[in-house]
């Protein structure tokens, strides 16, 4: 199997098992610059919708997995930005249904959930997880740094309507930064804030991956089980993903494949070689720390490895 321009993993994820990731956007196009970014800043923010890729080309892609047997619990439209950038999300999920029972997912920053056309896309979908990180304007600047037009106020009422209409599952994601959204009074607000929403599950983040802001810090144990204590749902500050997969047979090429959208630390990339009886980790290693395409952070006392873009 080769590597896919669209297609990749599949990964394990925390909350749905082997994710088939699919991403119909090119690298880091997004509304949002997030200071807690595993992928950096976004450089050349848009908020402009388009046709990146012809849905045909995506979907030949899937089909050619599931043809040459590949496995996955769930597909994911995710990217290394925002995926309903994508303008015709609707189509994509619509076509990859038909080549598939397993559930589709996306994963959104929730921006644009005010546009009907996004709505319309993202209703296909048997799964939606949008984020919501801020309860005003002010730590909505302060933590996802939208493109210039968007307003707070708009994306949580894109939020509450979609999540009243929605019939799929909605989980909302919450990613908590020390010092920005993570104080009693900031975390009542939100919780008001989530009363007015629908959804089936919440999940409480903090960055556990390198940041794209140095100064990012993860709130301590006690704020995340008070954050949980106030909010309910379920924290997911798990550090390291077992079980990640590739169809792709070189093992460096393989870790390649997987950093440019996941960055996976020391710990994970040599399970993942393990699993795959590679038997020169070591030198995997050294050419990692030495290609100019890969950057290498060091965050809380590992390694982690991330393609450039
Ligand atoms: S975390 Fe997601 S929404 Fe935020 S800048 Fe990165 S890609 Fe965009």
């Amino acid at each position: 199997m080769s590597a896919y321009q669209f297609v990749y993993g599949p990964v394990p994820s925390r909350r749905m098992g082997l994710s088939l990731g699919i991403s119909p956007i090119p690298k880091k196009v997004c509304n949002y610059s997030c200071v807690y970014c595993q992928l950096g800043r976004t450089r050349g923010m848009t908020n402009e919708r388009r046709s990146f890729y012809q849905v045909e080309a995506l979907v030949k892609e899937f089909k050619d997995y599931i043809k040459k047997g590949g496995v996955f619990d769930i597909v994911t439209l995710v990217g290394e930005g925002e995926p309903t950038l994508f303008a015709d999300m609707h189509d994509l999920i619509k076509e990859l249904k038909k080549n598939t029972t397993k559930p589709i997912a996306v994963i959104t920053n929730g921006a644009l959930l005010y546009e009907e056309e996004v709505k319309a896309g993202l209703k296909e979908a048997d799964l939606v997880l949008p984020s919501l990180d801020a309860y005003d304007e002010e730590t909505f600047i302060k933590i996802n740094r939208p493109y210039g037009t968007i307003r707070f106020d708009d994306v949580f009422r894109g939020l509450k309507d979609f999540s009243h209409e929605y019939e799929g599952e909605l989980w909302i994601e919450t990613m908590l930064v020390k010092g920005i959204n993570d104080s009693e009074e900031g975390l009542q607000k939100m919780k008001e804030l989530l009363t007015e929403v629908s959804y089936d599950r919440l999940f409480i983040n903090s960055p556990v991956r390198p940041p794209a802001e140095k100064w990012v810090e993860q709130p301590s144990e006690g704020t995340m089980a008070r954050a949980q204590e106030i909010l309910g749902g379920t924290l997911i500050n798990v550090l390291a993903s077992e079980g990640f997969a590739s169809g792709v047979e070189d093992h460096y090429e393989a870790v390649l494949s997987i950093i440019g959208r996941h960055p996976m630390n020391q710990h994970e990339v040599r399970s993942f070689l393990n699993s795959r009886s590679c038997d020169n980790i070591e030198e995997i290693f050294k050419r990692l720390t030495r290609d100019d395409g890969v950057e290498t952070i060091e965050y809380k006392g590992y390694k982690t490895f991330r393609l450039k873009y």
